[in-house]
């Protein structure tokens, strides 16, 4: 047992089995993803040694995952790619992934791929990193919130929607991007619901510190700024 975790997010589900299989075999621990929105909820719920990302799935897509996950990690990704996404190539390393191989390919060669990425990257299972906006921390590994030394009680999704203005400090967010990140593409219902969990975040934050951690640019959306 080697021991290392893996997290693969492929839609195509004989081969990620045949490689989640493969990669038990040598000793690896295996989560799996056939959704690229499940592969990012995992991707920042949980630490992984490594993650294998298809770029076509459904969901998300495997460039805006590594996007996404940069900001937050600088887990060895590599990218699969099909034979006829050579532009998406370079938008995956673009994007930040470490590597990439074309499919179809053989088990052997990803396996050493992955070898060469973790001599590369050298220190496995690096800690997230503790993101902040003035006092304000958030302990992304802990999934805890911190003002100063106080602990921050807050629900799943306004714990996400904090995470989301934070890992964007400085750009405003709009109530459609906020949406499709914490909600999810798929959300059908309020568009206030955005403002909505803002007040509940502002309640529980700026109000209690009185200090402003959430601006708002009316008519365009929300951001969160170092200077109060
Ligand atoms: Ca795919």
């Amino acid at each position: 047992m080697n021991g290392k975790k893996i997290l693969l997010v492929e839609d195509e589900v004989k081969l990620a089995r045949f490689i989640e299989l493969e990669l038990q075999y040598e000793g690896y621990e295996v989560t799996v993803c056939h959704n690229g929105r499940e592969g990012m909820e995992k991707a920042q719920e949980n630490t992984y040694d490594m993650i294998l990302l298809d770029l076509m799935l459904p969901g998300l897509n495997g460039i805006e995952i590594c996007r996404r996950i940069r900001k937050i990690s600088d887990v060895p990704i590599i990218m699969l790619t099909a034979k006829d996404e050579v532009m998406d190539k370079v938008a995956g390393l673009d994007s930040g992934a470490d590597d990439y191989m074309t499919k179809p390919f053989a088990i052997e060669e990803l396996l050493a791929r992955m070898r060469a990425a973790f001599r590369h990257h050298g220190a496995p299972n690096a800690k997230k990193p503790i993101l902040s906006v003035q006092d304000l921390t958030i302990d992304v590994e802990k999934r805890q919130v911190k003002v100063g030394e106080d602990v921050i009680e807050l629900t799943k999704k306004e714990y996400e929607l904090l995470l989301f203005l934070v890992q964007n400090k400085d750009i405003v967010l709009s109530r459609e991007q906020i949406l499709n990140q914490v909600w999810g593409y798929s959300y059908i219902g309020e568009t206030n619901v955005v403002d909505v969990y803002i007040r509940y975040l502002r309640t529980k934050i700026d109000e209690v510190y009185g200090k402003k951690y959430i601006h708002t640019i009316r008519g365009v959306g929300y951001y969160v700024k170092d200077e109060a």
